[in-house]
């Protein structure tokens, strides 16, 4: 593959394909597992990451927004995809072509899809959600039986699922995950007494499938265990996970400074010795926030060396010392150099932020390298 700058994220397959057959391995059959490939797939590509997770285990996909499951079809790919977010009701016609599963937490949604699904001779399948705590989207538990009972008498339109959220997953015994299992539980209880069977009910993300069996119901909706990061340091030990993404580029100059000097941006950091400034065509624009300035590290040939100076949008500034290093050098910014690895999860820390938002940051202007 020719590059098209010398910058590159590095998407590990095989890793993929092995973080799908362990979130499997987890799972009691006939339990469905669901790839989440929202924002671009994690920042790893939609299309790439859907294709392996199907072939290696997962039988869905889950996605936040139609554009998103839009490209899925584009490239052909024909399994079950569900939206998470309410689809205005003017996109009904295009849900409804595409075969798409949407989330429905509106009545108007609801008859509009009806009316998209009557017009084409089709059924669409439809998720309600069902807020039982994060509150964030979802119809309130008490109105639950009564929108899915009037959803039902719909034409063209099928309540497949039932599903809700946990709020905070990684404490699968803390009092909100335990309160919002049971509130779903009831509204399950108070829909099989209507005579309501919705043949996939699901609540669990990659933090609930790892820790808590009893909320995998009839699926699970994986994301961030898929690319190999732990939703949490509560998982850790639970499953063993391969990050999927490497973060990388070329020195593209390398020049010597003298005591004293500044660099980059409002000189913010100045040479204590005299040394030696790498150059490395990677910045801001590309997702690799400027809040890691003077704060990061890269790796190059396993060897650890400082982010120094404010980040540009385009380009940023390592402190090389007297290292061995030269033009068109490996740099790693996330991923594995010789011994040394840095993780998204110490980016994370550095910007006070968490793995799930350095992974998706990385914009679409860095090419992604499949292998
Ligand atoms: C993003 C998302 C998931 C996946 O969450 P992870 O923590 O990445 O596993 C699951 N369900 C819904 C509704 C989501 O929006």
């Amino acid at each position: 593959m020719s590059l098209l700058r010398p910058v590159w994220a590095q998407i590990d397959l095989s890793a993929i394909a092995a973080n799908v057959e362990a979130l499997s391995d987890l799972l009691q059959p006939p339990t469905l597992l669901m790839a989440v490939v929202k924002a671009n797939g994690y920042g790893h590509g939609a299309v790439q990451v859907a294709r392996v997770a199907l072939s290696s285990g997962a039988q869905r996909l889950g996605v936040a927004i139609l554009d998103e499951a839009l490209e899925l079809r584009s490239a052909a790919i024909g399994a079950p995809i569900q939206l998470f977010q309410e689809t205005p009701a003017q996109a009904a016609r295009q849900v409804v072509d595409a075969d798409l599963i949407p989330t429905v937490v509106s009545f108007e949604l609801a008859q509009a899809l009806s009316a998209a699904a009557v017009e084409r001779g089709k059924t669409v399948k439809v998720h309600v959600k069902v807020d039982t705590g994060m509150h964030r989207l979802g119809i309130p538990p008490e109105q639950a039986v009564g929108f899915v009972a009037a959803c039902r008498e719909l034409a063209g339109l099928e309540v497949e699922g039932v599903y809700t959220h946990f709020a905070v997953a990684e404490c699968p015994h803390g009092e909100a995950t335990v309160l919002q299992k049971q509130t779903f539980d009831e509204v399950l209880a108070a829909l099989e007494n209507e005579g309501i069977l919705p043949p996939l009910r699901h609540a669990a993300n990659s933090a609930a499938t790892i820790l808590t069996p009893e909320s995998h119901y009839d699926m699970v909706r994986c994301g961030i265990a898929v690319y190999g990061l732990h939703p949490a340091d509560t998982t850790r030990d639970a499953v063993s996970l391969r990050p999927a993404l490497s973060l990388r580029a070329r020195i593209s100059a390398l020049r010597r400074i003298e005591a004293g000097e500044g660099v980059s941006y409002g000189h913010t950091f100045k040479a204590e010795g005299p040394t030696r400034i790498a150059t490395v065509p990677i910045g801001y624009a590309d997702g690799y926030t400027r809040r890691l300035s003077n704060k990061a590290s890269v790796l190059v040939d396993g060897r650890e060396l400082p982010v120094v100076g404010n980040i540009c949008m385009d380009q940023l500034l390592v402190d090389a010392g007297e290292a061995e290093v030269a033009v068109d050098d490996e740099v790693t910014l996330i991923g594995k150099s010789g011994r040394r690895a840095v993780t998204a999860d110490e980016i994370a820390r550095l910007t006070g932020t968490i793995n799930y938002e350095v992974v998706c940051a990385i914009s679409p202007r860095v090419p992604r390298l499949y292998t």
